[in-house]
């Protein structure tokens, strides 16, 4: 290991498999800061609409504020719809194609050309987060596998990657839901996804992050949502001695399945990223009793040989 280098912790795969609680629960210890969905952050409900996680609106939270200080002097003047547009063209699902063609083990001639702007304000971006908030760990729950590819690019970062995976069917029945089931009476922003969508987009994710994340740098790690629930605390514990370069300090755990969980500044991802004090973690398995016979069929047409590889279709 080069201790010279940050790490990056990089959560992909599918959404709605517990990734924003992991990288909370990751940086209640000391060196790791939860910056969130940062691939979201050039969307303009992320910046201008959306609260950062400590419940300040973003461009109002003094650790997001020195941030962009840090990194653009003047975060006006970057143009959102170029960031959009180049991370549309090079670091989104449909870029996937072009980045396998290309170097499947660094995606650098995907990221050539045009894409070197985008590449140039990201990096400035995570080298600010390190600086401003003295941390050596930046947890990102981006999800998108070729946004790793991308963090894989930044030479004074190692990128170690966690790769999220749920049962597709309580992942559609999920992405179904217009409440929290967390957080009783707060509406989702997103509207509910079709079954089919959700389980191609399952598929996708997962296949991309075998293929892109697997011989990362930093370490690869294949985490079941199902495995994390049953013993969160024991997770959290192995995730550190096995994957990261800063002790686990963490005083969050009560027990096993109580945490008390202080505010995180992230910038974008799921709605419970607001919940502190202190939590009970109980497995989200209401899709077992509420999801009927033919929508679980739906999903299995679509996502059944990786449920398969996975497990998800055995017992
Ligand atoms: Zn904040």
């Amino acid at each position: 290991m080069n201790d010279r280098k940050g790490q990056i912790v990089f959560l992909a795969g599918a959404g709605r498999t517990g990734g924003t609680l992991i990288a909370n629960l990751l940086s209640e210890s000391a060196g790791l800061f939860s910056a969130g969905e940062l691939l979201r952050i050039w969307d303009p409900v992320t910046l201008v609409d959306r609260q950062c996680g400590c419940g300040t609106r973003l461009l109002d939270c003094p650790v997001w504020s020195e941030i962009f200080h840090q990194a653009f002097g003047d975060i006006r003047k970057i143009n959102f719809d170029r960031m959009r547009q180049q991370r549309e063209n090079v670091g989104r699902t449909r870029s996937l194609p072009a980045l396998l063609l290309g170097r499947q083990s660094r995606g650098t001639q995907a990221l050539s050309g045009d894409a070197k702007e985008y590449f140039d304000v990201m990096h400035s971006l995570y080298r600010a987060i390190s600086t401003v908030t003295k941390c050596q760990v930046i947890v990102d729950s981006s999800r998108i596998p070729s946004h790793g590819v991308l963090l894989r690019q930044f030479d004074d970062y190692k990128v170690t990657a966690i790769h999220l995976l749920r049962d597709a069917r309580a992942v559609a029945f999920s992405f179904r839901r217009t409440e929290s089931p967390q957080m009783p009476g707060v509406r989702l922003p997103q509207p509910p996804q079709a079954l089919e969508k959700s389980a191609i987009t399952w598929s996708v994710q997962n296949l991309a992050a075998e293929w892109l994340l697997w011989r990362v740098e930093g370490g690869y790690l294949r985490l079941r949502y199902e495995d994390f629930i049953a013993r969160p605390s024991d997770t959290i514990q192995m995730i550190h001695d096995r994957f990261l370069m800063w002790p686990l300090t963490s005083k969050a755990f009560v027990n096993e399945h109580e945490v008390r969980l202080g505010p995180h500044h992230t910038i974008s991802g799921n709605v419970n990223r607001h919940k502190t004090g202190n939590i009970t973690l109980r497995a989200d398995d209401e899709w077992k009793t509420k999801m009927s016979r033919a929508s679980r069929a739906r999903v299995m047409l679509m996502a059944w040989p990786l449920m398969l590889h996975y497990g998800y279709l055995s017992g």
